[in-house]
C-alpha cells in the first residue's frame, strides 16, 4: 500500500493547489469496509470506483456509468491508491491540477469482500444506487494491459 503516486500527482501547497486531502495510510483495518463511487467531470467524464482495502482506497476509473443491473460489463482502469479520507471528498479540483474539474459522490456505502485474488475481486455493495454482488476481473483488453479490469454485476 502506498500513497506515493497519489501524492506525487497532486499539488497540496501553494497557489492554485488542489482541495483534495493529502491523506495518510490508516494503520488499523476496519471491520466494516466502505466504498465510494465518484462522478468526475474531468477532461473526460468518468466514474471512480473506490474500495476500502488495507487502509487505502483501491481505485478504478470507469469511463461509462457503473451498471445497476446484470448484463452490462464496464471497462475499469486500475489507478493509484487514494487515501481513505477521500471517501468523503467532493468539490471542484481547481484548474491546472491533476484531474481538474467537478467531483461528485455518485454512490457510497458499505461493502463486503466475498472473494479476492490477484486477478479477481468479488464483493457485495450496499449502496443507494448499486446493491448486490459485483465482480472486478483483470482483463488483457486495451492498450494498458495490466491495468484493465472488467466491472460488472453478478
Ligand atoms: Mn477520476
Amino acid at each position: 500500500m502506498s500513497l506515493k503516486t497519489y501524492q506525487k500527482k497532486r499539488k497540496f501547497v501553494g497557489k492554485g493547489k488542489t482541495i483534495e486531502p493529502k491523506g495518510e495510510i490508516k494503520k488499523s483495518i476496519s471491520k466494516q469496509l466502505r466504498f465510494v463511487i465518484h462522478e468526475h467531470h474531468a477532461s473526460h467524464l468518468h466514474w471512480d470506483l473506490r474500495l476500502e482495502m488495507n487502509g487505502v482506497l483501491k481505485s478504478w476509473a470507469v469511463p461509462k456509468v457503473p451498471p445497476a443491473t446484470k448484463g452490462i460489463k464496464r471497462l475499469a482502469m486500475h489507478v493509484e491508491d487514494h487515501p481513505l479520507s477521500y471517501i468523503n471528498f467532493h468539490g471542484v479540483i481547481p484548474e491546472g491540477n491533476y484531474g481538474a474539474g467537478k467531483v461528485l459522490i455518485w454512490d457510497k456505502g458499505k461493502y463486503n469482500l466475498v472473494e479476492q485474488n490477484s486477478n479477481k475481486i468479488i464483493f457485495e455493495l450496499h449502496g443507494k444506487k448499486l446493491k448486490g454482488k459485483y465482480a472486478l476481473i483483470k482483463t488483457s483488453y486495451g492498450a494498458k494491459s495490466g491495468k484493465s479490469w472488467l466491472f460488472f454485476k453478478l
